[in-house]
C-alpha cells in the first residue's frame, strides 16, 4: 500500500485525512498509527500450548446450536449453510460447557494476578467441524460473549485427534460420542457432554468439578469384579485389596492438573477461598469400599476437597447441592439422573460395561447402583 500526502484512509469507520505535515511524521508512520485500534485491547494473550492446560470444546457444547443441527439433519448441508449465513450476525446462546469455560477464565484471572509471569493457565480451544461460513458466526459469538478463545480448529469433518494431540489437550468435551471414544482410545481425557433441560445456576468465582470414582478417576478393575461376581464379592474384594491402590482411569490426569493449580493458590494463602474445588461423588459406600478409593487418591498425592460416598443412592440430589460446573460419570444412568436435576453431566465411555450412548435412550444395561 502506498499513500500520498492527501490520501484519505478509512479505518474503523473514521476518516483520517493525511496532509503529511501536521505531526511531522512520515505518512507511513501515520498510517501505521491509524491502523492500530484506537483503544488498546486488554485481552490477555493465550499461553503456549506446551505450558497451558488445554481444554478443547466442540462448538456444539460451548454454544446452543440445536436449531442449526436440526436444519442440518433434516434439510442437509446446503440449507444449513444458507441458514447460518443469513443469521451470521446473530450470536449463538450459551451451551452446556459455557459456564465451565467462564469459570476457567475466572481461575485464569486470579492466577494471572498471583503469578503474572506464569503461563500455567487454562487455554480453551474451540474444535468444530463446521463450514468456514459458520466460522464467522462463531467468531461473532465469541466476541459477543467476551470469551477468551484464540485457538480455533475447523476440522472440516475430519477426526479432531491430530489437533487434540498437537495442542497437548488435557480435556476434550464434545457432543459426539464417536469422537470422544476416539480420543479416549488415544489416551486423551474426554467426555460426551449433555445438555440438561434446565441448568442449575453455578458459581462465577469458583470452579467446581465433580468426578465419579470407578472407571472415571480409577480404572474399571473393581467394576469388573462386580459385573462378574456381584455385589458381595465386590465388597469382599475391595476390603481385601484396601491397601492396594487402584490403577488410574481416564480422568485422573485432569484431576491432577486441577490439584497442581490448587497448590499454587494454597502457596499464596488461598486454601479456604481457593477458586477451584473438587468433589468425588461415588456410589461406593464409605464403610465397605470407600477406604480403597481414598487411599488410592492419597497414594497418587492427590487431594480431593470433598468425598461423597452414596452407597448406591442417586447422585442427582447431591449434585444439585454441590452445583458443579461439570460432573463426569461412566454410567449413563448417573449422567441422566444428574442432568434431570440440572447438573451439566458428561459421560466417560470407558470401562467394561460401555456402549456408545444414544441421545434420549436410557441405557439400562450399563446402569448400576454400585458405581
Ligand atoms: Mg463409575
Amino acid at each position: 500500500m502506498s499513500l500520498n500526502s492527501s490520501q484519505t484512509l478509512t479505518v474503523s469507520g473514521q476518516d483520517l485525512v493525511r496532509n503529511g505535515s501536521s505531526s511531522g511524521r512520515p505518512p507511513w508512520e501515520e498510517a501505521r498509527a491509524a491502523l492500530k485500534p484506537s483503544t488498546p485491547t486488554k485481552k490477555p494473550q493465550p499461553p503456549k500450548p506446551q505450558n497451558a492446560i488445554t481444554i478443547a470444546v466442540s462448538s456444539r457444547v460451548l454454544f446452543n446450536m440445536e436449531k442449526e443441527q436440526q436444519i442440518y439433519e433434516q434439510q442437509g448441508m446446503e440449507e444449513y449453510i444458507k441458514y447460518q449465513v443469513a443469521h451470521e450476525t446473530e450470536p449463538f446462546s450459551p451451551g452446556p460447557a459455557f459456564s465451565f469455560v467462564k469459570a476457567l477464565e475466572a481461575v485464569n484471572t486470579k492466577l494471572r494476578e498471583l503469578y503474572p509471569d506464569s503461563e500455567e493457565l487454562f487455554d480453551v480451544v474451540l474444535i468444530t467441524n463446521n463450514h468456514a461460513y459458520v466460522g464467522l458466526r462463531l467468531i461473532t459469538t465469541i466476541n459477543h460473549h467476551q470469551l477468551v478463545i484464540e485457538r480455533f480448529c475447523m476440522t472440516g469433518g475430519n477426526s479432531p485427534i491430530g489437533y487434540l494431540k498437537a495442542y497437548h489437550t488435557n480435556l476434550y468435551l464434545s457432543a459426539d460420542p464417536v469422537k470422544v471414544h476416539e480420543a479416549l482410545d488415544e489416551g486423551i481425557a474426554a467426555a460426551t457432554m449433555f445438555t440438561p433441560e434446565k441448568m442449575t445456576e453455578v458459581s462465577e468465582t469458583q470452579l467446581r468439578v465433580a468426578f465419579d470414582g470407578d472407571a472415571v478417576l480409577f480404572s474399571d478393575e473393581s467394576e469388573q469384579i462386580f459385573k462378574a461376581h456381584g455385589l458381595d464379592k465386590f465388597f469382599e474384594h475391595e476390603k481385601t485389596h484396601e491397601n492396594k491402590p487402584l490403577d488410574h482411569g481416564p480422568l485422573k490426569g485432569f484431576l491432577e492438573v486441577l490439584g497442581r493449580l490448587q497448590k499454587k493458590f494454597y502457596a499464596k494463602g488461598h486454601r479456604m477461598d481457593c477458586p477451584i474445588r473438587t468433589y468425588l461423588v461415588t456410589a461406593r459406600s464409605a464403610a465397605s469400599s470407600g477406604a480403597r478409593a481414598l487411599k488410592t487418591l492419597r497414594s497418587w498425592g492427590l487431594e480431593i476437597d470433598e468425598a461423597l460416598f452414596l452407597a448406591g443412592a442417586p447422585k442427582g440430589p447431591m449434585l444439585e447441592k454441590i452445583r458443579p460446573h461439570i460432573f463426569f460419570d461412566d454410567q449413563m444412568f448417573h449422567v441422566e439422573g444428574a442432568a434431570e436435576m440440572g447438573t451439566v453431566a458428561c459421560h466417560v465411555p470407558y470401562g467394561i460395561a460401555q456402549k456408545v450412548p444414544r441421545k434420549g435412550v436410557k441405557d439400562k444395561e450399563t446402569s448400576s447402583a454400585v458405581k
